[in-house]
């Protein structure tokens, strides 16, 4: 392989966990109408970009490093593809990824790792977007995207739509994940979805009250522990038909004492609230002693996205 002598740069990027997500009916364009709130949490994939004449290739190691693919379908040589063929230049670039979000779990793993490839890409190829141009550029590799250019919190309305970034006032979210031996495909959890709503008959009308709901929270600027009522997924119902397991997964936190449990994005990883690092280090002992987890961590939030570790030139 050929590498030049030329600028070497290393970033980090957050997961994220979805304190709320509400789900409406299918639409019309083939989406969902929903309403999530992301927040980036303390756990974090590594990307380093060089230059290679080669290029673009990528080195996959680390978290699950053998459920992510090592080539063109990886979301990083994706999203260096597409920022390549926008600003007019070969995507002549080598990437090392180590990844520590697990894969499949509704942690946003592969959509921040594309978003760090936004950042550095643009970064080494002195293309100046801004950020909310690269926001733009994201949401064409994925609904998560765009989230984990800046991170934080921030209110997602589906398909293309801007976000909505929330103001934080300094609260301190502590999370112990359990992440269940499966994974869900987020295709096969909508499916399932859909299906619970032809027999269910939930409507427009009462997502759209759901949804102002979420809308009208305080998420960024309330403690936690005030919100636990409002920590709920509506895709857990659907998880939990295709994954039985899930359901006591969930069971597993609040029997250990969470202040609140929920599935993060369309799972599997379940979501504990911890009431501080103390209260956190006891959950995650508690957890751990069941077996239906493949993995059990700690991690912060809100945490910032996209993140320059080292430039070396
Ligand atoms: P989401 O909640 O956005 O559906 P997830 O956290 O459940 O995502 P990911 O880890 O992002 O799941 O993986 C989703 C799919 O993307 C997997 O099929 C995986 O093979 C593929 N993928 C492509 N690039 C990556 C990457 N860099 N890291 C992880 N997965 C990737």
């Amino acid at each position: 392989m050929a590498v030049s002598p030329l600028p070497t740069i290393t970033l980090q990027v957050p997961a994220k966990i979805n304190p709320q997500i509400r789900v409406g009916p299918l639409q019309q364009d083939g989406y969902h109408d929903i309403t999530l709130v992301y927040q980036a949490i303390s756990l974090y994939d590594t990307l380093t970009i060089s230059h290679n004449l080669d290029g673009p290739t990528i080195q996959v190691t680390g978290m699950d490093s053998d459920r992510v693919p090592h080539d063109e379908r990886n979301l990083v040589i994706k999203a260096a593809n597409m920022l390549a063929a926008h600003v007019g230049v070969e995507p002549q670039l080598h990437f090392e990824l180590v990844k520590c979000i697990p894969s499949e779990a509704g942690l946003g793993g592969g959509s921040a790792d594309a978003a760090a490839a936004l950042i550095g890409c643009n970064i080494l190829w002195k293309s100046n977007l801004t950020s909310s141009e690269l926001m733009d550029l994201a949401a064409h590799i994925g609904e998560d995207v765009p989230f984990f250019i800046e991170g934080i919190m921030a209110i997602g309305l589906g398909h293309k739509k801007p976000l909505i970034k929330l103001e934080t006032a300094g609260y301190k979210w502590i999370w112990v994940l359990g992440v269940p031996h499966q994974g869900l495909s987020t295709k096969a959890v909508f499916q399932e979805y859909d299906s619970i709503l032809e027999r269910t008959s939930t409507g427009e009308e009462e997502y759209l009250s759901r949804r102002q709901g979420c809308l009208d929270t305080p998420w960024g600027s309330c403690p936690p522990e005030e919100l636990i009522d409002d920590l709920e997924n509506d895709l857990e119902l659907p998880s939990m038909q295709l994954l039985p397991d899930l359901r006591i997964a969930l069971g597993a936190g609040s029997s250990a004492g969470a202040l609140a449990s929920l599935m993060s994005g369309s799972g599997s990883t379940c979501a504990f609230l911890a009431e501080s690092e103390e209260h956190a280090k006891i959950l995650k002992e508690e957890i751990q002693k069941n077996e239906v987890f493949r993995e059990v961590m700690t991690a912060s939030g809100p945490v910032r996205g996209v993140k320059v570790l080292e430039t070396v030139s």
